[in-house]
């Protein structure tokens, strides 16, 4: 089982055996705001081959390298003038910037999956402290099986991979709840790879431009067979329910009225208040809340698709996709 190191109460402590982890190849469960982090040296083929076997994660997807600060992340890749505003305006924060890779970088190419490009973040906290101790940028997807419900504490990574790897740092629930927002700057224009924890309208304002999106939430409902399913909960997953049936748990999101409310398994509030980061903060802890409750299937009232509701409603989708 999984030696437990909470970052609060020992801090030193936790700098100095994750860093001798790290340091021996292995990977680590790490506290960042957004999601735990399943995180291993980027430059070490066995550290990042372990990460892929942990979490039975295909080669072929990408993971993203954490990086202390803005100047060690320009040595691993080359910043255009956007990026690097992107960098000074969100930096440390929940934004990936993928950004072409300097070939002397010492990256790995197991952690790009092969690409000549590389996501960079900054985490904010511990996280930063920790790479900046250990000199070289972390790999780290979440901790959490691959496909399964991302890892928003230190018990969710511990119940999911505590037998498969020898750290976890605590540091209480993540403050964000969802993964960052991912962007890639190409011929000055900005694309939105993934909606996360940092909103669109952010990004928009500080560069006074538009992002792109790949394609518009609409399209990929109407063709679920183009997403693949992730964040996968054992129970079935229905969205924008108006009412409730027997054998479901209901998440609610401020205080819509449900027709057959008594018929939930269980009601879970992801913000009576309708805060969206509140809800993002929630999201992942609750379904897990309401999978266990043995429901056949976890119905979702309405969610509204701006700022943090754009990230949260990516997810849902992905979780209600079709599954192999
Ligand atoms: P995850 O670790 O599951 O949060 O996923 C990280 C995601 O980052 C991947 O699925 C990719 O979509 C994205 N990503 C990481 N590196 C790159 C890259 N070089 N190019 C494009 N997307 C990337
Ligand atoms: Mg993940």
């Amino acid at each position: 089982m999984a030696r437990h190191i909470d970052i609060l109460e020992h801090p030193q402590t936790a700098i100095e055996v994750a860093t001798a982890t790290l340091a021996q190849g292995l990977p680590i469960g790490l506290p960042t705001e957004t999601v735990y982090g399943l995180a291993a040296d980027a430059t070490n083929p066995a550290a990042i081959t372990r990460i892929y076997e942990t979490k039975g994660r295909p080669r072929f997807n990408p993971l993203i390298c954490h990086m202390s600060d803005l100047a060690m992340a320009e040595r691993y890749a080359v910043f255009d003038p956007i990026s690097r505003k992107l960098a000074e305006a969100f930096w440390p924060g929940p934004l990936t910037l993928v950004l072409p890779l300097r070939s002397d970088s010492g990256i790995h190419p197991l952690a790009t999956a092969g690409l000549d490009t590389v996501g960079i973040r900054v985490p904010q906290g511990f996280a930063g402290e920790l790479i900046r101790a250990f000199g070289r940028p972390l790999a780290a997807p979440s901790a959490n099986t691959s496909g399964k419900i991302s890892a928003t504490s230190a018990d969710h990574v511990s119940d999911d991979l505590g037998e498969r790897i020898t750290l976890i740092l605590d540091a209480g629930a993540s403050v964000v709840g969802v993964e960052s927002t991912i962007v890639k700057v190409e011929d000055g224009e900005m694309r939105l790879l993934r909606p996360g924890g940092l909103a669109a309208t952010e990004i928009e304002r500080v560069t006074g431009k538009a992002l792109k999106r790949k394609k518009k939430a609409s399209a990929a409902i109407e063709a679920p067979g183009m997403m693949a399913s992730h964040y996968a909960p054992g129970a079935a997953v229905r969205l924008e329910a108006k009412e409730v049936f027997a054998d479901e748990a209901l998440i609610r999101f401020g205080t819509p009225v449900i027709a057959g409310i008594e018929n939930a398994v269980a009601v879970l509030d992801l913000s009576p208040a309708g805060d969206l980061p509140e809800a993002a903060a929630n999201l992942f802890d609750f379904m897990k809340r309401a999978d266990a409750t043995g429901a056949a299937t976890i119905a979702f009232s309405h969610i509204p698709d701006e700022g943090l509701g754009e990230a949260i409603n990516d997810r849902l989708r992905r979780a209600a996709a079709p599954r192999e």
